[in-house]
């Protein structure tokens, strides 16, 4: 494992971070950890050198904090812990002090070495404002419960750099990906932030796995010029973050050991300027081949889950971004049209009312109710 520093924080953190945001879970419910199997892969990180774990409020339906309380029994000193105040569901001054202390006890901790108001846009940093929340932070931080104050974001770069001027964070977190160097934060960002010595840790590597897809055909030339002898882009989409300098370290939702084990084998070699001008010239043309076939810029992060009609929103996109990618319309039908059968609990796009709460939600901004109704013509019509 190789590790770097930020310039605030004391120790020196793994470039890989495990995030807990996309653990195994049992019958497809993201509500339902499979603890056994995302225990091992949690215990098998940090054997690896892994040292800083990332979770939040939200994520497995407020089921991986406790999780994550468990499985770090006897490891807590190993490892640095993240989590992050619901920035959304604050609407008194109470509620900053309630979230922390619930966080506190689910994490079986005295104390959150990295503690992030989550996913701050211009609206809810303007609400947080209302109720002093730097001044919590830092009575927060004085009373020893947290120790680094940090910020995670999705919005546009103005409010971004508006945020970073308004106090001397200790790190921010990104989302930061090759697909992602011109939206939200982006490469600007990721510079402003470091220019004003913010350790910054990244998100969505992978754009939630979109760019984890097997070395597309119009690809291979280019990637065996490359000499790059990986089966998907997933080594070169990671080593890609790593090869910016100012970059902390990256969060990965590892699903199953084996992306657990690529990962870390892909961390030894993630070296700031490391890549080769071929390896950058097998990046463009990834990137040219996505902007002209991506249908739904999703990262699969589930905030706008559940559906009240049980529509799979990640699952509808993901299948319809993989059709457009591998331009394999029929084979993703019929995956679509299986994973999300009735026999398997249902959840296809055409179960959509149109009620739009699942819009509020998305950190992307996309017109989940617009995106699905192309999703029924691509694989719910004959
Ligand atoms: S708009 Fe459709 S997909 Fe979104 S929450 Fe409502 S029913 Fe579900
Ligand atoms: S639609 Fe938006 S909120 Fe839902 S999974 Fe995709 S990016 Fe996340």
């Amino acid at each position: 494992m190789l590790y770097r520093k930020m310039p605030r924080i004391k120790e020196e953190l793994s470039i890989l971070g495990f995030g807990c945001m996309r653990l195994p879970t049992r019958n497809k419910e993201v509500g339902e950890i499979d603890e056994p199997t995302a225990a091992r892969m949690m215990n098998t990180a940090i054997d690896n050198g892994v040292n800083y774990i990332d979770t939040a409020r939200p994520y497995h339906g407020g089921k991986s904090e406790p999780f994550v309380g468990r499985a770090l029994k006897g490891l807590r000193d190993k490892v640095q812990l993240a989590t992050k105040l619901p920035s959304w569901l604050i609407a008194k001054k109470e509620d900053l002090d309630f979230h922390l202390n619930e966080q506190l006890e689910q994490l079986q901790t005295d104390h959150i070495d990295f503690y992030l108001l989550h996913a701050l846009s211009s609206s809810r940093w303007e609400n947080l404002l209302k109720f002093d929340v730097m001044d919590f932070m830092e009575k927060a931080r004085a009373a020893g419960k947290i120790r680094y104050i940090c910020f995670s974001f999705h919005d546009g770069i103005d409010t971004f750099k508006k945020i970073v001027d308004a106090y001397p964070w200790d790190m921010c977190q990104i989302q930061f990906n090759f697909l992602d160097e011109y939206y939200q934060a982006g490469t600007e960002g990721l510079k402003y932030a470091r220019g004003k010595d913010i350790g910054v840790v990244v998100m969505e590597p992978l754009k939630g796995g979109t760019i984890s897809i097997p070395v597309p055909e119009d690809c291979a030339a280019t990637a065996r010029a490359a000499g790059y002898a990986k089966p998907t882009l997933t080594d070169l989409g990671l080593r890609w973050v790593w090869n910016h300098a100012e970059v902390g370290l990256l969060l990965s939702g590892m699903s199953a050991p084996d992306q657990m084990d690529q990962n870390v084998e892909s961390a030894a070699k993630g070296v700031c300027d490391a890549l080769t001008p071929k390896e950058l010239e097998l990046v463009k043309a990834a990137k040219d081949l996505f902007a002209s076939r991506v249908r739904v810029s999703c990262t699969a992060c589930a905030y706008c889950m559940p559906c009240p009609k049980g529509v799979e929103i990640p699952q509808c996109f993901r299948n319809l971004n993989d059709a457009a990618l591998s331009e394999k319309w029929e084979a993703q039908k019929v995956s679509y049209n299986y994973l999300l059968s009735d026999s398997r609990g249902g959840g296809k796009a055409s179960a959509c009312v149109e009620c739009g709460a699942c819009e509020t939600q998305c950190p992307q901004h996309i017109p989940i109710r617009e995106k699905l109704k192309e999703v029924v013509a691509a694989f719910e019509t004959n």
